[in-house]
């Protein structure tokens, strides 16, 4: 039996760097930037009004009031999308809209409400003294071309497309997916929806790690039961070994008289580096390696599966895709914590902000068979191996999960 600290190393020497490809933006949502990207121009790219008004020579204005206007020359119309075809003199003006180049010779912007408005003709007023600059964006005034823009290792949400469409990327740079089988095992497992026989159970871990392998961005290319059977788990698995890169088994690695699986990965090549982690729940863990593909085979309850897939694939998966791993936070427990001397000990909790303070609740249930100890649950908590008790008031480390918004921490 290892300690999770050395489960920890063993899979992450055991995961490769990741590879990048080149994808559509509109494919880019959610994956990882694999290299800097940079402004190929500056933006703005050239100035403009950032009203709708008159681009003006402010000398022109100077005195103008509502009751003795200036009145200047209307020279034209410049709108968004239009290159100016003249420049603005002396005694001159033009109608510009938004976003619109600014014409030369122009050097404020007085907006349309400050003058006799779009409708006049030849002849505009202007009741106002325009100022130095006013209303005109910059070129350059936000960033440089040849600027770092976005981060490698960024993962691209709606702000990072945003941005990237902005300066005219098509197509960028990111880490390829990881291509993942989830395989649960047992005679005893049952879609939902249909009736269960006296001894079965519905096949929760197939739904549940399938979800958590979609978030943490996977491609999932299995998802099946397979049965006790070692004929058709060699069939099975042996089809994931050759296309995944991590292949996940839920069930069948404890010593069970029908716990097929360490057998048939090693029927099948697989070279297993462990199978047995000092954690509650979760002892019975194994993770093996073919060639580049990483297999863990989790233990069958469905409290230990979700904790095991959470704090090793999880991580793994962040590791291979080029995302920084998420950090875990510290909490201050509201009720005791159940650790062990010789056990790294995980359970559901829920954090929650009180007074500022990051506070933590564990679950009162401790079976690895409840799956009920997930309700209200917003992170693992959990406690390294160690003699001494964990009370209230304590601190304890929350891995909190991925998919909860810091906003729902507070109720
Ligand atoms: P095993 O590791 O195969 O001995 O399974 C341990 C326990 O987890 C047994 O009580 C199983 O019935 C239960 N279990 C196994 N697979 C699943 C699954 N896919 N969904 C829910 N419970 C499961
Ligand atoms: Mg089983």
């Amino acid at each position: 039996m290892i300690s999770v600290e050395k489960a920890h190393r063993i899979i992450q020497s055991a995961t490769p760097d990741p590879l990048s490809e080149k994808v559509q933006i509109k494919e880019a949502s959610g994956r990882v930037l694999a290299r800097d990207v940079f402004t190929p121009f500056a933006q703005p790219r050239f100035d403009n009004s950032a009203m709708d008004g008159f681009a003006v020579q402010w000398e022109d204005t100077v005195g103008a009031s509502q009751e003795s206007p200036v009145e200047l020359t209307l020279k034209g119309t410049i709108s968004a999308g239009v290159e100016p075809e003249f420049a603005i003199k002396k005694g001159e003006c033009c109608q510009i809209m938004t976003g619109a180049p600014v014409p030369g010779g122009a050097n404020a912007i007085i907006i349309v409400e400050n003058t006799s408005g779009f409708s006049s003709n030849n002849l505009v007023q202007i009741f106002e003294p325009a100022v130095l600059h006013n209303h005109i964006r910059f070129q350059g005034e936000e960033i440089q071309e040849g600027e770092l823009l976005l981060k490698k290792g960024t993962q691209i949400g709606p702000s990072e497309l945003n941005i990237l469409v902005a300066f005219g990327y098509g197509e960028v740079p990111v880490y390829q997916r990881l291509k993942m089988a989830i395989f649960t095992t047992g005679d005893e497992l049952i879609e939902p929806g249909n009736p269960l026989k006296v001894g079965q159970i519905y096949n929760s871990n197939l739904h549940l790690l399938t979800d958590l392998a979609k978030r943490v961005g996977a491609q999932i290319l299995f998802h099946r039961v397979i049965r006790d059977d070692p004929e058709s788990m060699r069939e099975l698995l042996s089809r994931a070994l050759d296309s995944c890169d991590i292949v996940v088994t839920s069930g069948g690695v404890s010593k069970g008289k029908y716990d097929y699986v360490r057998e048939v990965f090693s029927e099948l090549g697989v070279k297993e580096h462990f199978r047995r982690v000092a954690q509650k729940p979760g002892k019975p863990f194994l993770f093996g390696t073919k060639g580049e593909t990483l297999i863990f085979g989790l233990p069958g309850n469905p409290v230990s599966s979700f904790i095991c897939f959470m704090e090793f694939i999880w991580l793994t998966c962040e590791h291979w895709m080029g995302l920084k791993p998420l950090c875990k936070v510290k909490a201050i427990l509201k009720s005791n914590f159940p650790n062990k001397p010789d056990k790294h000990c995980f359970l559901f909790g829920r954090l929650s902000y009180e007074n500022n303070r990051l506070m933590a609740i564990p679950t009162e249930k401790y079976g690895s068979h409840m799956v009920t100890s997930a309700v209200d649950a917003n992170c693992i908590l959990e406690s390294p191996p160690g003699s001494s008790p964990i009370q209230k008031g304590d601190t304890i480390l929350a891995n909190p999960f991925p998919w909860m918004n810091l906003g729902r921490f507070m109720s």
